[in-house]
């Protein structure tokens, strides 16, 4: 079996956040299972790519309306567990950023054109193609009904749903953009009047998977706009937990962060690591340390951090650190918060691969009291560095963290709201004061096994639904 993924992220070869996480690890741990998983990516103008070798296997033009591009497909020489390939459209993808662009619905259309064209000749067929978010959409709409792409009618396609806030609509004035297809099909491009990649795929893809099986029953009340549209497609739709990279995610070998430590070792290395923290940012390394990586947007609950913070430091008996970026207004209100609380409070405003895992090493918390979370990969992270997860039972944070209260490991609340949150940091402060319960708890987050095993064997027993 020979599975194609389709995306615009994959660690480490290009990453915004978790869908990287997830198309860099999960074809690892297919071809382990036997299968043969390959990844294509745009070509992006980065410092990754420009340093590795690549190989040239195929070139072709592509028409995106009345425009003609010249491609090229590219083999990355490097060894990341899975063979690598990458779109190049000079003067389209070939940018730094990965999206972020006026013309990201040309960018991201032409890799998708680009992306068929290329299996539409090459001899060898996957046996099934695997979209990611709507970046990818129109694959399995462009497969079923663009009259070019007829011979791969047959071959299965799946959707992964990382996150549906997302959707990449456009107005029907760029109808032309989309290959010659069958008429009769133009209602499925269509979403509230506009042509909509998300909608189109969630039509016209064989399965549907979300990233965590809470996620998807949420997507049912809210999904931007989705809502009818999945639950009336929930027949072929099926909720898989993403995993952990426990190659690239162990505190036992991880080369980035202070010391290395396991279970046995957790709290000499747990305090190594959490000294470094305290004396870089400044912080009272006697209180515990809770923490907050991610983008700053309304979906983290990111408008609501600076109250949080500004309530539970006034009490003087926690430190906190923050690293992300995204609003600026919350940028420079977490900015400001350094001036009231000089020795107990810190932010790192941007992104920083590095300084990530020293953080889920260092910290004794790690706050995620998001609005909305597909899966969340930073909580499982959290666990398997022994840092303790106060989470908003909301999607995949519902499926993989268990409040103390009830037996297990974490501590979870309902609302994303700052007395919820300040509640829980409240019972987190008091949790470490008995620090006999504290560390045995922190073994036991550091021995969950969240690793990506089990949904790798999931998807592979999707696939084979599909294809036998
Ligand atoms: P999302 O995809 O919604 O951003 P996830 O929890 O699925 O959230 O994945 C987030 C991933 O991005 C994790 O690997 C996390 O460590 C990483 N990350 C997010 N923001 C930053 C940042 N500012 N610096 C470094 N890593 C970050």
């Amino acid at each position: 079996m020979d599975i194609l993924h389709v995306s615009a992220e994959c660690f480490p070869v290009a990453k915004v956040g978790g869908l990287a996480d997830v198309v860099g690890a999960l074809p690892k741990y297919q071809n382990k299972l036997g299968i043969i998983s390959k990844v294509i990516l745009p070509y992006y103008d980065n410092s990754y790519i420009k340093n590795k070798k690549q190989e040239s296997v195929y070139k072709s033009k592509l028409k995106l309306g009345s425009t003609s591009y010249s491609f090229e497909i590219l083999e990355l020489k490097t060894k990341l567990g899975f063979q690598l390939f990458l779109v190049k459209i000079p003067g389209l993808l070939d940018r730094e950023n990965v999206y972020g662009y006026v013309d990201d619905t040309e960018r991201f259309l032409s890799f998708q054109i680009a992306v068929l064209d290329w299996v539409v000749k090459s001899k060898a067929k996957p046996s099934v193609i695997h979209c990611h978010d709507h970046h990818t959409g129109f694959i399995p709409f462009m497969m079923s009904h663009s009259k070019k792409y007829k011979t791969l009618k047959n071959i299965p396609t799946i959707l992964t749903i990382h996150n549906a806030q997302y959707q990449g609509q456009f107005g029907f004035d760029k109808l032309d953009y989309i290959p010659a297809f069958n008429q009769d099909k133009i209602g499925l491009l269509d979403w509230n009047n506009q042509i909509n990649p998300l909608a189109t795929a969630i039509k016209c893809a064989w399965r549907i998977t979300t990233v965590s099986p809470s996620y998807l029953e949420e997507l049912s009340i809210h999904a931007n706009g989705l809502e009818y549209l999945l639950k009336h497609e929930n027949q072929k739709s099926l909720g898989i937990l993403n995993g952990v990279d426990t190659n690239v995610w162990d505190p036992e070998k991880d080369k980035l962060i202070t010391k290395n430590y396991s279970v046995k070792t957790v709290q000499s290395g747990k305090k190594a690591n959490k000294n470094y923290l305290c004396e870089r940012f400044n912080l009272d390394r006697s209180k515990p340390l809770f923490s907050f990586i991610g983008r700053l947007v309304y979906e983290k609950g990111a408008d609501l951090f600076s109250d949080i913070f500004y309530k539970s430091l006034l009490k003087n008996n926690a430190s906190i650190l923050v690293l992300g970026s995204g609003n600026k207004e919350v940028e420079a209100k977490l900015k400001s918060l350094n001036i009231p609380f000089k020795n107990s409070y810190n932010s790192f405003i941007g992104y920083d691969e590095v300084l990530a895992h020293q953080i889920y090493a260092g910290s004794d918390f790690l706050l995620m009291p998001s609005r909305v979370e597909p899966c969340g990969l930073n909580q499982m992270y959290a666990l398997r560095y022994g840092t303790i997860p106060i989470v908003r039972r909301i999607g995949g944070l519902k499926d993989t963290v268990i409040d103390i209260g009830d037996g297990g490991f974490g501590i979870c609340h309902d609302q994303s709201s700052v007395s919820d949150v300040v509640y829980s940091i409240d019972r987190a402060v008091e949790f470490y004061q008995n620090q006999a319960a504290f560390k045995k708890t922190r073994k036991k987050c550091m021995q969950i096994d969240y690793s990506w095993n089990k949904s790798a064997q999931e998807y592979l027993s999707l696939y084979k639904s599909l294809t036998n």
